[in-house]
């Protein structure tokens, strides 16, 4: 059998399909995200949303169709999105006159748009969002965590100056390991990148780094102050308070459905998901045991509770299948419904139901009189269980006791040894890119960002043993 242990990919993806989330489709890279998993991402795009228009963005959309000349602009962008971008090249049994690139991302369309759009100091700051798909030709795939096309939102902002573009670049991280922390119950790191892992066209790349139960690391979400280039490259000018033309800073920012991946391999277990509560389609499942057919109250009191959590919102089912309790309870323990509560002739004769939480291996019986409370501070409490177990483990598996490359090696080995997972690796680091580069090749490790609050700060670089310029954590990354 596939355990999380031995076959941590597989089990992943086994579980994403038994739980009904995605679906293959005939296309390389491109999934269908079945109902379950697009309400992950409606849950999570309703609370980014709100954190969005709260800060002062709106949403507008763009075409999904970039002239092949606008990339052309932005040297560095075109060439770090070159390999990946699809083409439409032929449209209505003609070819065109220009290829049109899939999106990969918009800030070529946009800086375009933006050159018309912004003419004086007063329309600026100017802060837009869009909920889009994006295509990314990627050579290795894997449902929600990289797939050729995704779903995402991406930011993007104009200011005045380096200062204001800055804050919109710093306040939007913030934003997103608020987010991925508070609704997503998973531990973030959030720092920046090195150079040689920077956004195509950026002057700094900020990210927030999640470490996933088998010890990788997952970029959740990053936010890019890309100076003046891209206003260098599409004209976007603005007339300042003493009329003279200036170019505009800007930002960009995004996050993905990689986020659904990144919660199914930080919570899950070999039962099947763990969904955070809210997160979860479904929060809670009420399910009649014992011989219920004959006892109409069972259902009645049922019917009661559940209309009672829908009337407070909380996203409630009742499994009045003819399937067996046991296969209902592992069937909704495999989608990762946070609370079941079991109600039966003997518990109703003590006027009391069985609550058991996802994550806990004991059920427990609660009073009926207080049932609604009991399943909402279960709700409550178990979102927050959820991120103090995925930060104890993140904890556990990022070791700062290594200083060289010889202990790095020493360190995986030992790791594959044991059968234990090798984790992530706070190192110092030189600023050489060479260094980087061998302790990739040396190790798989690379580099995932340079942590705003390190647990500890190291003084020499892990490769060359030289004075360390940086503290940065290295892990094997998705
Ligand atoms: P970027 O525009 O490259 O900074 O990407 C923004 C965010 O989108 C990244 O931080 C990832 O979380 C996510 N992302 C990038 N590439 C993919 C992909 N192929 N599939 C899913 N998510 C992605």
């Amino acid at each position: 059998m596939t355990t999380q242990q031995n076959d941590f990919s597989k089990w992943y993806i086994d579980t994403i399909q038994k739980a009904d989330l995605m679906d293959y489709t005939p296309v390389r890279g491109c999934i269908a995200f079945k109902p379950d998993g697009y309400e992950i991402w409606e849950h999570i795009q309703e609370e980014m949303d709100r954190r969005f228009k709260e800060t002062g963005h709106r949403n507008a959309y763009f075409p999904m169709l970039i002239p092949e000349s606008f990339f052309q602009k932005e040297k560095d962008h075109i060439e770090g999105f070159s390999p990946e971008l699809p083409w439409v090249t032929e449209a209505a049994g003609e070819k065109l006159e220009e290829r049109l690139a899939l999106r990969p991302t918009s800030e070529t369309m946009i800086g375009h748009l933006y050159s018309n759009w912004i003419k004086s100091y007063r329309d600026l700051p100017i802060l837009i969002n869009q909920w889009a798909n994006v295509f990314r030709w990627e050579k290795k795939t894997l449902p929600f965590i990289r797939t050729s096309e995704f779903l995402w939102q991406e930011g993007h902002t104009a200011h005045v100056d380096e200062e204001d573009a800055r804050k919109e670049t710093m306040q939007m991280l913030t934003i997103y390991k608020e987010v991925v922390e508070e609704l997503l119950a998973i531990p973030v790191y959030d720092g920046q990148k090195t150079p040689s892992e920077r956004f195509a066209g950026a002057i700094d790349t900020y990210s927030i780094e999640a470490m996933m139960k088998n010890g990788k690391a997952v970029q959740a979400g990053t936010s890019h102050y890309l100076g003046t280039k891209f206003a260098e490259a599409f004209d976007i000018k603005y007339l300042n308070k003493a009329n003279q033309h200036e170019y505009v800073h800007t930002t960009s920012w995004g996050t993905s459905t990689r986020l659904i991946g990144s919660v199914i391999m930080v919570h899950g277990d070999e039962q099947g998901l763990i969904l955070p509560p809210r997160i979860a389609p479904t929060q809670v499942v009420l399910i009649p045991v014992g011989p219920w057919k004959k006892n109409p109250e069972i259902m009645e009191k049922l019917d009661d509770i559940y209309a009672v959590l829908k009337k407070k919102g909380i996203r409630v089912r009742l499994d009045d299948s003819d399937q067996s309790p046991g296969f209902k309870f592992n069937e909704w323990e495999l989608k990762g419904v946070p609370v079941r509560i079991e109600l039966g002739p003997r518990d109703l004769e003590n006027n009391q139901a069985m609550l058991k939480a996802r994550d806990e291996d004991e059920k427990h019986a609660i009073d009926l009189n207080n049932i609604v409370s009991a399943i909402e501070e279960e709700l409550t409490t178990m979102q927050t269980r959820l991120f103090d177990k995925a930060r104890q483990f993140r904890d556990a598996n990022a070791h700062t006791h290594i200083d060289t490359l010889t202990e790095l090696l020493q360190h995986i080995n030992t790791s594959k040894e044991n059968g234990s997972i090798p984790g992530w690796v706070l190192a110092g680091w030189c600023g050489n890119d060479a260094c980087e580069e061998k302790v990739k090749e040396e190790t798989k490790y690379t580099s995932r960002n340079i942590p705003f609050h390190p647990p500890t700060t190291k003084t020499t670089c892990i490769c060359c043993g030289n004075e360390a310029k940086h503290t940065v954590w290295f892990a094997q990354a998705y």
